[in-house]
């Protein structure tokens, strides 16, 4: 990046990868605006979000919650808009350079795409955006020559290897997974295992529903396909490894044999940085390696049978269609669900493969099809849990 600044719109500023994204445009020296800030239910620090940075538009997005909000204390300079609807004016502000997207689940879709059809670059935090309409989403931002840059750590490492060399020379993409807090359980531990076991993640502090991901490896299934989309893969180009220290992030492997990986500190602020500074590198607040303590990597295969959410990604990302749609909600409302005290852990997985199995696959869905596709799916699962 020039002396110049980028524009950034942060979706979802009052999340994890909304506050690091602050620290990282906090650190920037006015390289980088935040220009939009928005939130669902915490109005409050999005106020105070709105007092530091004074963006021109903050958006909380649902409206309960915006009405029941005291707005007294939001600086005079930010216009305030209400509403899910005023998250895809916002990404589509003719300012805005950058959208991060960091809200979570599919509410991400419309705003994401609202961006892209503004030819917007995406700083792509939320993954399910590419895992629910991956062929629609990447064939518009082509369309309008928007580009994507990842914003997941694995996908930042593949991004940044795939800089070695020509996409014709790469045999094939291997995603790191730290294997969650139950890495090393049995069958049997895994039975019981309680809300707040689910949460503790080992390595990354992130929000609650990717992190319940970490635990059912559902979210390496999500990023499975987040890949085959983001790198135009085929799903046996694409491999996982078990890597429990969450230092390197992912590999490229090309035709030679040659591995390229990429590492640093579990901390999501250098690819979030690296996204929002794409194509440069600027020094930043991202925690660094120690090279003078002597430390050790491991790598294990995945074990299918105890995550069998894996296999589901696999499948998932192999038939395409609505498939990716289907999958993504019905693990968003089982995770809500688990958080609930609804379900049990073990039994977020095979929900999500007996919603898919029963759906009416369609190989080539409109938007509006994979919109009714989430409804549904969601639906199911409620019927799902009262059986
Ligand atoms: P989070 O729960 O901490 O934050 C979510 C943000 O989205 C909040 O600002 C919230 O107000 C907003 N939001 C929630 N529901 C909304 C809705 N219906 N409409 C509008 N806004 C809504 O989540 P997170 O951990 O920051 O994750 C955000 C996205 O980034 C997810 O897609 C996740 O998969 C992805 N991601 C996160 C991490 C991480 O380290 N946290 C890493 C990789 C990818
Ligand atoms: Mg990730």
């Amino acid at each position: 990046m020039s002396a110049a600044h980028k524009n950034v719109a942060v979706l979802g500023s009052t999340g994890s990868i909304g506050r690091n994204a602050l620290e990282v445009i906090r650190a920037s020296d006015g390289r980088l605006r935040p220009v939009v800030l928005s939130a669902f239910t915490n109005a409050e620090l999005l106020i105070r979000q709105a007092c530091e940075f004074k963006p021109a538009l903050v958006v909380a997005a649902d409206p309960q919650v915006a009405d029941g909000a005291d707005w007294s204390q939001l600086p005079a300079e930010c216009k305030l808009l209400k509403g899910p609807d005023a998250l895809v004016e916002a990404a589509s502000l003719p300012e805005v350079d950058v959208v991060l997207t960091a809200i979570v689940g599919s509410a991400g879709l419309r705003s994401t795409w609202a961006a892209l059809e503004r030819g917007k670059t995406i700083a792509l935090a939320n993954k399910e955006t590419l895992v629910m309409g991956g062929r629609l989403v990447t064939e518009l931002a082509a369309e309008r020559r928007a580009a994507i840059v990842p914003v997941d750590s694995e996908h930042s490492a593949v991004f940044q290897a795939l800089q070695c060399g020509k996409r014709s020379e790469v045999r094939r993409v291997v995603l790191t997974a730290s294997g969650g807090p139950f890495r090393t359980f049995t069958a049997e531990q895994l039975q019981a295992v309680t809300v707040e076991d689910a949460l503790a993640h080992p390595t990354w502090r992130m929000g609650r529903k990717i992190t319940v991901d970490s635990a059912t490896m559902m979210n390496k299934a999500l990023e499975i396909i987040e890949a085959r989309w983001l790198f135009d893969l085929a799903v046996d180009e694409i491999g996982v490894v078990v890597h429990p220290q969450s230092v390197v992030h992912s590999l490229v492997e090309y035709v030679d044999g040659s591995v390229i990986a990429q590492l640093s500190p579990p901390d999501m602020k250098l690819p979030i940085q690296y996204a929002l500074t794409y194509p440069e590198r600027l020094p930043g607040p991202a925690a660094k390696l120690d090279w003078t303590k002597g430390w050790n990597l491991d790598f294990f295969p995945p074990d299918f049978e105890r995550f069998p959410a894996l296999e589901l990604g696999l499948e998932a990302a192999r038939v395409g269609g609505t498939a990716g749609a289907v999958l993504n909600a019905a693990n968003e409302a089982a995770v809500a669900q688990f958080l609930a005290g609804e379900i049990r852990f073990i039994d977020i997985v095979p929900a999500c493969r007996s919603i898919l199995e029963h759906h009416d696959f369609d190989a080539r869905p409109s938007l509006e099809r994979l919109v009714e596709c989430d409804r549904w799916a969601r639906q199911e699962m409620d019927h799902w849990i009262c059986h």
